[in-house]
């Protein structure tokens, strides 16, 4: 089957892991006989270098005549001036709102390797295995007003948090959906002793748990909720929560998986892909953002974007077996112990290898799936 597949890198290290994340998928289509056509749009700061606009109309149009978007990351200090008339972050809140994605799905596992790469004790995070669905066209970063001025007692600047029904009830079910497919439980993440939003997204959380009652559904304050992810991350499924609320949250769960290095992430909305077995249109993007700190040092862990490129394959194009061979691959590598230098642990005594040395390995488990089944050291 074909693919088109829209290729975004953006800035830093964007264009560095989703590179690799092409090299896994042309393998996984040489193995089952697909043909992914990579077409590349400038987002980001790179787009506002050539364009003047951080999300040309061409990339939105190339993104819309895609079944899928493959995205790297954007921004970094070349376009950091806060009195710039826009920044490389619009560009993703532009696309992501063009494209009406507006359920961001995060799943975070602790896996069994890398557990020792994470600061939290091991008795804490054994078994940890949650998804995030953080609403994404919604809430505090989009709505207006939204503007700084002077006045004559000094700056001020507004953002605003809105939501209507309509965009609460539709990211909670999605929700609901995945806890069905999964054990059952919701955490609906809000503040409601502040936010007369967040009173909204409860009562609405309220009537959805009794219209579901085979999901067994917990309503949990944010910043309750950021220290129970800390202190039983076991006890988390499925967690719903706004938009600002899930930025922060998943980074803080991402300590929990080892690395920002190891965190995919898909973004969905409701249009169909129109192929056989076709899911959900998306945008996926490993969840880190540009790393400027290590960008062209060719040190990024590619992991990341290499799974989103998974749950793109599962989720849009239907392809569940490729998805599992891709999964299977990266396991098995962080099994062997191949570590790139975000997860090699602290006295862990090991060397780590770059970027490019860590696809390698993935992919010769994708082309040999025996390595995948049986891990062992390389
Ligand atoms: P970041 O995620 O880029 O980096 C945070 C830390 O994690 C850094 O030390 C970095 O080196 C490390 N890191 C991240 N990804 C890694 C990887 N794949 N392998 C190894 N180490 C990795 O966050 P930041 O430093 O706060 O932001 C840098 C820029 O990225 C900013 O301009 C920010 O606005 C932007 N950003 C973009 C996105 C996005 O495009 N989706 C998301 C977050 C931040």
């Amino acid at each position: 089957m074909d693919y088109r597949v829209a290729l975004l890198a953006g800035d830093g290290i964007g264009p560095e892991v989703t590179a690799e994340a092409v090299r896994a998928l042309n393998v996984i289509a040489d193995r089952f006989g697909h043909t992914f056509a990579f077409q590349t749009g400038l987002v980001g700061g790179i787009a506002i270098d050539e364009t003047g606009d951080a999300l040309p109309e061409e990339t939105l149009q190339l993104s819309r005549d895609s079944d899928a978007v493959l995205f790297g990351a954007v921004g970094g200090p070349k376009w950091d001036d806060p009195r710039a008339h826009t920044r490389p972050e619009a560009g993703l809140l532009a696309i992501r709102k063009g494209l009406g994605l507006f359920a961001n799905l995060r799943p975070v596992k602790a896996h069994r390797d890398l557990i020792e790469s994470s600061p939290i004790s091991r008795s804490l995070i054994e078994g940890v295995d949650l998804i995030v669905v953080r609403e994404l066209t919604g809430g505090l970063y989009f709505a207006a007003p939204k503007r700084r001025w002077n006045t004559s007692r000094g700056r001020r600047a507004v953002d605003s948090l809105k939501y209507t029904e309509q965009e609460i009830r539709r990211v909670l079910q999605v929700g609901f959906d995945l806890a069905r497919g999964r054990r059952k439980q919701l955490t609906s993440v809000d503040k409601a002793n502040v936010l007369e939003s967040s009173r909204l997204w409860r009562e609405i959380a309220r009537e959805m748990a009794e219209e579901n009652p085979d999901i067994d559904v917990r309503h949990v304050l944010v910043d309750a909720c950021a220290m129970h992810l800390i202190q039983q991350p076991r006890d988390f499924d499925v967690i719903v929560t706004e938009n600002m609320f899930g930025d922060i949250l998943t980074d803080e769960a991402s300590v929990l998986a080892g690395s920002m290095g190891m965190l995919p992430s898909a973004s969905l909305g409701t249009r169909k892909v129109r192929k056989k077995n076709g899911g959900l249109f998306g945008l996926f993007e490993p969840i880190h953002g540009s790393a400027p700190d290590i960008a062209g040092e060719g040190i990024a862990n590619p992991l990341a974007a290499i799974m989103s490129a998974a749950m793109m394959l599962r989720l849009s194009f239907g392809l569940e077996t490729e998805a599992t061979a891709v999964e299977a691959a990266v396991d098995a590598t962080i099994a062997s112990g191949l570590r790139t230098a975000d997860i090699v642990g602290t006295g862990a005594g090991r060397d780590s290898v770059g970027t490019t040395e860590m696809t390698d390995a993935v992919i010769r488990r994708i082309e040999d799936p025996a390595r995948s089944r049986v891990p062992r050291p390389l």
